[in-house]
């Protein structure tokens, strides 16, 4: 119970409370880490950083769109952990829209928190973790990017989250050489807010249908895998996207 300890993290979009970068957040301090809970609004991420196992975790408002506030965000984070040695681009919205309706306000909501978002906040994060010679990143993807869909989000959020794979990628063969790592997680179906009320019985059916384990999965679930990768477990771990999805999609 102790992969992170003497470790800092920033987790964007955690303070949805049944969430998945909640649930990372519980981990990670479990484990030790002091952590920082970024989300859209301030007294939110306090409250879920005060939830939080143990002490000195910090709870601050970031709208990862906007990249000046990604930078304030991260100056802040160092200015109150001294380092920061882990970060997890979670922050992201879907839509359940059909090809022919998506209007490009659809497309700039998704595609700039998922996708823009991540850059912003990886770009903060990276000169600090390259000075240092250490930093682990750990992007949400989804199953939704590796199979077109099928759970909830349109195809601007499939998009979005095939981006966040490439970026991933991308940064992780330019940051190696500074013994920086950055990895992807698919996750499948999680019983989160971000359907909650959304789905119908029959639209959850059809998903546990395609599900060879038989249950939607949990934000611990997710967590888990986050906390491999974030730690030193995974230090020979760079550029992956690790499938969290009972088996939904094996390929
Ligand atoms: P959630 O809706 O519970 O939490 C998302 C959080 O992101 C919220 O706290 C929200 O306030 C925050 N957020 C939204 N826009 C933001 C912005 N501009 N700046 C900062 N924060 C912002 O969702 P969740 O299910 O916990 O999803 C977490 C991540 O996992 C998302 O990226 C999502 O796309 C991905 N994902 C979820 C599932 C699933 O089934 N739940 C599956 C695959 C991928």
């Amino acid at each position: 119970p102790d992969l992170l300890t003497g470790k800092t993290a920033i987790i964007t979009g955690a303070a949805s409370p049944r969430g998945l970068g909640k649930a990372t957040a519980k981990l990670f301090a479990e484990h030790g880490a002091r952590v920082a809970i970024l989300d859209l609004d301030a007294a939110q991420a306090e409250a879920a950083a005060a939830d939080l196992p143990g002490e000195g975790h910090i709870g601050l408002a970031c709208d990862v769109t906007v990249k000046p506030a990604c930078a304030a965000a991260f100056a802040a984070v160092l200015e109150a952990f001294g380092q920061v040695d882990i970060l997890v681009n979670n922050a992201g919205i879907t839509q359940p829209l059909k090809f022919m309706e998506i209007a490009p306000e659809n497309y700039e909501a998704v595609l700039d928190v998922n996708l823009r978002g991540t850059l912003y906040m990886s770009q903060a994060a990276l000169p600090h973790m390259r000075g240092r010679k250490q930093g682990s990143i750990v992007n949400m993807s989804s199953v939704s990017a590796q199979r077109g869909g099928g759970i909830f989000g349109g195809p601007h959020y499939s998009a979005a989250k095939a981006g966040v794979l490439g970026l991933t990628k991308a940064l992780a063969r330019e940051a190696a050489p500074d013994n920086v790592r950055a990895n992807a997680i698919c996750p499948g179906f999680i019983a989160t807010d971000i359907t909650a009320g959304k789905l119908t019985d029959q639209m959850k059916a059809a998903v546990l249908d395609g599900i060879p384990m038989g249950r939607a999965g949990e934000a611990s679930d997710v967590a888990g895998c986050a906390l491999f990768l974030a730690s030193d477990l995974a230090a020979y771990v760079t550029g992956s996207e690790v499938d969290v999805n009972g088996g939904s999609l094996i390929h």
